[in-house]
């Protein structure tokens, strides 16, 4: 017959130290998450938006147990892990469930400040919805900058889509009220509004804005900043947000820059998802947003 194998002592021993575990205190923790903050700063993260997820990492971590032999490292990498994840995806938003599911034509108003991808990202969102069979209708409603107007109506060109517009001044609410009536009496499925993005006059612009959403009553807002702007995107996201409460975000140039902290910051300050990431400069260059891909490429 054969025998199960024998443990030793030593083996039997050594399993015991190992279940044995121990209260992580604060000098356990310091040097990993002081490395980890670091990384998260390398990584774009807003220096007060590391700290608070460093800090709650911490707290969620003094007093737990851990098994000895077990790396404190590990421990509160993974605990990063899932504190990032969480502010990631908080509210999760099924952008093609949204369209499915509202009834038509959707309104969707986009804004942010001049250059940061706003009418591009549009553009680009058009496509996305063109390709998945929705007609598309777009509003010229920065009426503010001149050649915002003939901007969007070469995208529609180039898209072969309708854009509503008024002349250079007009009052932007009113042109998007227009392309919603059109909208209703063409069928069409989604209106994609531009706005204003006027820089230095923020007081004036948030104003309009929600001058602009008492009129039209959008389904969504979507604020659209750029990765590469650091503390300034992450600012303004918080001003559009508790001005003009955001249905989530389009992180625009994520191609540019390569680590994607400004995620983080931009989800943590409004606490609403990111939706689609920019990634470059033509129409397919649009991504539905991923966090676990996110957090991977911040973490490695
Ligand atoms: P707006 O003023 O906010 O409407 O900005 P535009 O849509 O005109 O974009 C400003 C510039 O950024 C243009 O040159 C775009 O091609 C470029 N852009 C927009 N989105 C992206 C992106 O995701 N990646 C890169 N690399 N460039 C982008």
């Amino acid at each position: 017959a054969v025998r199960p194998p024998k443990i030793s002592l030593v083996d039997k021993a050594k399993s015991l130290i190992l279940e044995r575990e121990v209260i992580i205190d604060e000098r356990d923790l310091e040097e990993p998450l002081w490395g980890l903050e670091m990384a998260l700063l390398e990584s774009d993260v807003a220096l007060p938006v590391a700290e608070e997820i460093v800090s709650s990492v911490k707290s969620s971590l003094v007093g737990s147990k851990k098994k000895i032999g077990s790396d404190t490292g590990d421990l509160v990498e993974s605990a990063l892990r899932a504190a990032l994840l969480k502010v990631l995806s908080k509210n999760v938003f099924d952008f093609d469930e949204f369209i499915k599911n509202t009834p038509k034509p959707v309104k969707i108003l986009f804004v942010g400040v001049n250059g940061t991808g706003k009418t591009t990202s549009i553009a680009k969102v058009a496509r996305y919805l063109k390709e998945r069979g929705y007609s598309v209708v777009l509003a010229a409603g920065d009426t503010f900058r001149a050649g915002a107007i003939e901007q969007l109506e070469t995208h529609g060109q180039r898209l072969d889509l309708k854009v509503i517009k008024h002349k250079t001044g007009g009052d932007p609410a009113a042109v998007i009220f227009d392309a919603i009536e059109y909208a209703k009496a063409h069928k069409k499925d989604v209106v994609l509004a531009d706005t204003a993005g006027r820089l230095h006059t923020n007081i004036n612009l948030m104003d309009q804005m929600k001058k602009i959403v008492r009129v039209t009553k959008p389904d969504m807002l979507i604020f659209v900043d750029e990765a590469i702007a650091g503390n300034d995107a992450v600012e303004r996201a918080r001003l559009f947000n508790e001005s003009v409460p955001i249905t989530g975000t389009i992180l625009t140039k994520t191609d540019a820059d390569a680590k994607g902290g400004s995620a983080i910051s931009i989800a943590h300050v409004t606490g609403k998802p990111i939706i689609f990431l920019g990634v470059g400069q033509d129409y397919p260059d649009l991504v539905k947003f991923d966090p676990v891909w996110l957090v991977d490429r911040l973490l490695g």
